[in-house]
């Protein structure tokens, strides 16, 4: 690639609402630029990354003998009625009319569909096991898009999914995904953990997240040192035998008054590790009885907690009708109010846990309960040191080593789904006894384009991103120096630019005219982290060198320019 005819866009100025480092690189670098909230275009460089992502995806799933297919984004709404789901996703669907009035979501994730396949292709054991993926854009309605790609609400994501006849086919190739997950991880050049982790609104049994270890993530992982156990924070914690889990330390006060000074007081009283500004909902729950009383603290716009609210009321069978009214009475007492309301209700405090893995979010810390009815998991657990006040340094659950809490960022995850889906939308094969069998299922997620900012993250300095290798947008880049006073020089970096490409390297030649600095021409190339770079300069080729340097080294180095292709190998 030519840098005279390549849409670099790179920039100084970094957004405002750019609060981590690979968003505001990702934006300095001309990777991506923001559409609307949560909406982002991918301009080359960024969509280089991504189909450099993309390849090692498919290389090593197509490798461990999955297939590819492509599913539609725009999926009936009645095929989500059918597997009971509708509801469920509620607040992250977009919801799309026909001209004939017909219902439609934009996916969120495609179990739904795929099923339906698998219920009309597979007729037979004998076709099974299969493990059919796709690498697609999803939509999700996210209560609150932020970092960039990383939460956006259009999104890419490598999906798949597989079908067996038994438990012990379905387990073989869980484990099979297992070891290809981590092998595409490893190959991006990530350093990453497999943890245990909740099935949340996907159902089902066995499940693990695949987390990339980073400050800026929004998960919290456990992990035993001296040991192997690793799980995401609310495994950790309900896991843990209740006589270890943290004793309550403080009686709560209830209020039931909206106002915002009162919950302020509340929030400093009992030093609840939230964002001011978020709306969040917070359940705080003490141990010692089993109907206690808890207060909600509803933070946030009417409408996403009214549905909040009826998700806690669905899901908590032991509430009874009047709490459900009460739920609902606050929620209308605070139509369009952006201001906090609170709210007494009874909760059985063991369920607390439940619900936090029903909804897949939460934490104990000090005895109390937090987390965010939104399953999106976007939830202020507080710093991480108030988790490892809690957690860590109790033994890890299966006995060997201590636990230890890091954050990370959740790239992918698989999951054991069972007969969830295949049960409700009645997909079954014949089994070796000629019977109807219900098929059980896998599914295996990987957040593609998460992954470009989670490298990211990993992955940079004060003067710009440092790829690795293997997902870098160039690998060279070639700056000839003077170039419009020394036809020599531009010479020497073409025949350059034409050898790298033939021993199979992706260049950027920079052969931007005079009015574009050396420096500015450095600067660009450390900015979009071109893993090596080679300068041209009359001076050097006097003696037959030129110049060299790594992106990851700070020194500079003379090669000679016979050897400019062996020295980047
Ligand atoms: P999260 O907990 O971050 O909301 P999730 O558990 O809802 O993610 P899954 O349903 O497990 O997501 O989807 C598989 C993968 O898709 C995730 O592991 C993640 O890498 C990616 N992903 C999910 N939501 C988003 C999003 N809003 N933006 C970018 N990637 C996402
Ligand atoms: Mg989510
Ligand atoms: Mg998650
Ligand atoms: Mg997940």
């Amino acid at each position: 690639m030519r840098a005279s005819r390549y849409l670099l866009s790179t920039v100084k100025e970094t957004p405002a609402d750019a609060v981590i480092d690979s968003h505001k690189l990702m934006i300095r670098a001309g990777l991506v630029r923001q559409l609307a909230s949560g909406l982002y275009s991918w301009l080359p460089t960024g969509r280089r990354v991504l189909s450099k992502v993309e390849k090692i995806i498919r290389e090593e799933l197509d490798r461990a003998g999955a297939q590819e297919v492509l599913m539609p984004t725009v999926q009936p709404a009645e095929l989500w009625q059918e597997s009971g789901r509708i509801d469920q996703m509620e607040g992250q669907m977009l919801r799309i009319k026909d001209r004939h009035d017909r219902d439609f979501v934009y996916g969120p994730t495609h179990e739904e569909v795929i099923t339906d396949i698998a219920r009309n292709e597979l007729k037979s054991y004998k076709q099974l096991p299969i493990n059919l993926y796709q690498i697609q854009t999803k939509f999700r309605d996210e209560f609150r898009p932020r970092f960039g790609v990383m939460r956006s609400r259009e999104f890419i994501m490598k999906d798949g999914y597989s079908f067996h006849v038994d438990q012990q086919s379905l387990s073989e190739e869980y484990d099979n995904m297992y070891q290809a997950y981590s092998r595409i991880f490893q190959r991006l050049g990530l350093d990453f953990r497999a943890v245990l982790a909740d099935t949340g609104a996907m159902g089902g049994k066995a499940s693990h997240e695949f987390q990339v270890l980073a400050d800026s993530g929004e998960d919290f992982i456990a992990y035993a040192v001296g040991g192997s156990y690793a799980a995401n924070i609310e495994q950790a914690e309900a896991l843990m035998p209740a006589g270890e889990r943290a004793a309550p330390s403080q009686e709560m006060t209830l209020v039931d008054t909206p106002d915002a000074k009162t919950i302020d007081q509340l929030v400093e009283q009992f030093n609840l590790p939230i964002e001011k500004t978020v709306k969040t909902l917070i359940v705080e729950a003490s141990e010692d009885s089993e109907h206690e009383l808890i207060a909600l603290i509803i933070r946030g716009d009417h409408e996403l907690n009214e549905l909040k609210a009826e998700k806690l009321a669905q899901v908590k069978a032991p509430l009874t009708m009047a709490d459900e009214a009460a739920i609902k009475q606050i929620i209308g007492a605070a139509p369009g109010s952006l201001g906090p309301v609170a709210l007494k209700v009874p909760f059985i405090v063991d369920r607390a846990v439940t619900l936090m893995s029903d909804f897949g979010a939460g934490a104990n810390i000090d005895g109390k309960h937090y987390f965010n009815i939104n399953w999106d998991r976007d939830v202020a657990l507080g710093e991480v040191a108030d988790l490892r006040n809690v957690v860590a340094g109790d033994p890890s659950p299966d006995g060997v080593g201590t636990l230890d809490i890091v954050k990370g960022i959740e790239v992918g995850h698989i999951f054991q789904l069972g007969d969830k889906y295949a049960k409700a939308l009645n997909a079954n094969v014949l089994d070796q006894a000629g019977k109807a069998s219900t098929m059980l299922m896998g599914c295996y997620g990987i957040g593609v384009t998460r992954i470009v900012a989670a490298a990211i993250e990993q992955n940079f300095d004060e003067n710009g991103i440092k790829w690795p290798g293997a997902i870098a947008p160039f690998h060279v880049g070639i700056v000839p120096l003077n170039a419009h006073k020394s036809p020599q020089v531009m010479e020497v970096a073409e025949k350059l630019y034409q050898e790298l490409q033939d021993a199979g390297f992706d260049v950027l030649l920079d052969d931007r005219d005079k009015k574009t600095s050396p420096g500015v021409k450095f600067a660009d190339m450390e900015l979009i982290g071109i893993p090596h770079r080679l300068v041209v300069s009359d001076r050097g080729l006097e003696n037959g060198m030129i110049e060299y340097k790594a992106r990851n080294e700070a020194d500079k180095v003379e090669i000679a320019l016979s050897e400019a292709i062996s020295h980047i190998k």
